[in-house]
């Protein structure tokens, strides 16, 4: 399988209230001189096995990445290109605010090689959007998906967030409506969740707003899987859904046990049985790359066992579940001989589904993804 190649971009225009991603505040010289230090840690890629390697996706994640100027994304696209062998039809992601986004910029992400945009909208309703700190609307958002489209986009995803404080699950329905009628290649579908000193918890108490009951988020889930496959989408992941072919290559990789290398600062790499992840500093990652220090911290070797669990833990995500004859085949393991008995209380309530050679979870069972993986760990 060929590799992944992603890139961490951690400025972001504000800061969200509810985010606990490894990102601050754009600042225009820390930008530059962090484009500089990325270009030159990949252009300096020295792993083992991994400068000329075949990859087939490239993933600008952030923070937000189309912070970065058109010519800035070309360059770390041209150093990809020049350090691995890149695949001429490879996927390139680059994830969108759409705060940041004009139809210029959306042209000049074009021809800078990008063909995948993944929007971060979370709500086409303007009240959830203020509650969660974000700084766009529900029509600047519509208005950046067009754009997207004018610029010969052909290949777009939107992320929404259910559950959020005072939705109520006609307001959820009303966004996936509006998904719908945009019609993105490609939807994520996350709950919001709520980590222990998110200022959005404060807000919350603050003004009184609350989280629906949790069997509201189930049927908000539920509910929106089926009206998306009426819709012509099929979810192939717990949380993804796309149209035919459309699926995220890249994150499927993370699911599929797959390799990767990430560049950046607090970026993650797995790859030849090992896992090292970045510094999470944005600083120290410039300062270390300007004085030739590695930024690699946390190295480990995966064993059988550990590679193993994550393989049946990450698979299990996917709606087509795990192929557990190519498990056998990869880590010589009869994964029913190992976890069936632990499995089988799951698969007597319809949460889990063993059609020999795979194991899936069922849409309830995905709801309950947690504490059915959990068997694995
Ligand atoms: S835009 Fe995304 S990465 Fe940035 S603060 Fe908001 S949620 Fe976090």
């Amino acid at each position: 399988m060929s590799l992944g190649l992603y890139l961490h971009i951690p400025f972001c225009s504000s800061i969200c209230n509810y985010c606990n991603f490894n990102r601050g505040l754009f600042e225009s010289g820390l930008k530059d001189r962090y484009v500089t230090a990325l270009d030159q840690e990949i252009r300096g890629s020295r792993v083992a096995g991994s400068s000329g390697a075949p990859a087939d996706t490239i993933f600008f994640g952030g923070g937000t990445p189309s912070l970065l100027e058109p010519r800035e994304i070309a360059e770390l696209i041209r150093a990809c290109r020049e350090t691995f062998d890149v695949r001429s039809d490879a996927e390139v992601t680059l994830e969108t605010n759409p705060e940041t986004s004009t139809l210029e910029r959306m042209h000049g992400f074009r021809d800078a090689g990008i063909n995948r945009i993944s929007f971060g909208v979370q709500s086409f309703r303007d009240a959830e959007l203020k509650r969660l700190g974000r700084i766009h609307s529900a029509d600047r958002a519509r208005e950046a998906v067009r754009e997207a489209r004018a610029a010969g986009f052909d290949n777009i995803s939107l992320d929404l967030m259910m559950w959020l404080p005072q939705q109520r699950t006609s307001d959820w329905r009303e966004n996936v409506e509006s998904l719908i009628d945009i019609g993105p290649e490609h939807a994520s579908l996350y709950l919001l969740e709520l980590y222990p000193n998110a200022p959005l918890k404060e807000e919350m108490a603050r003004a009184g707003w609350s989280l629906a009951p949790d069997d509201d988020a189930a049927e908000m889930y539920l509910w929106s899987m089926e009206r998306l496959e009426a819709a012509g989408y099929r979810q192939y992941e717990i949380s993804n859904v796309a149209r035919a072919g459309l699926v995220s290559r890249h994150n499927l990789k993370y699911w599929q046990d797959g390799e990767w290398l990430g560049f950046g600062c607090g970026a993650h790499s797995t790859m030849a049985g090992a896992r090292w992840k970045n510094v999470s500093s944005t600083e120290d990652y410039v300062t270390r790359i300007g004085m030739g220090e590695a930024v690699a911290v946390d190295r480990r070797e995966l064993g059988r066992d550990t590679r193993l669990e994550e393989a049946l833990f990450t698979g299990l995500r996917l709606s087509d579940g795990l192929d557990l004859e190519r498990i056998a085949a990869r880590y010589e393991v009869d994964v029913w001989a190992r976890y069936g008995v632990a499995l089988q209380p799951f698969l007597d309530a319809g949460l889990v589904v063993h059609a020999a050679p795979r194991l899936r979870l069922s849409r309830e069972g995905m709801l309950l993804a947690n504490e059915i993986l959990a068997v694995f760990v």
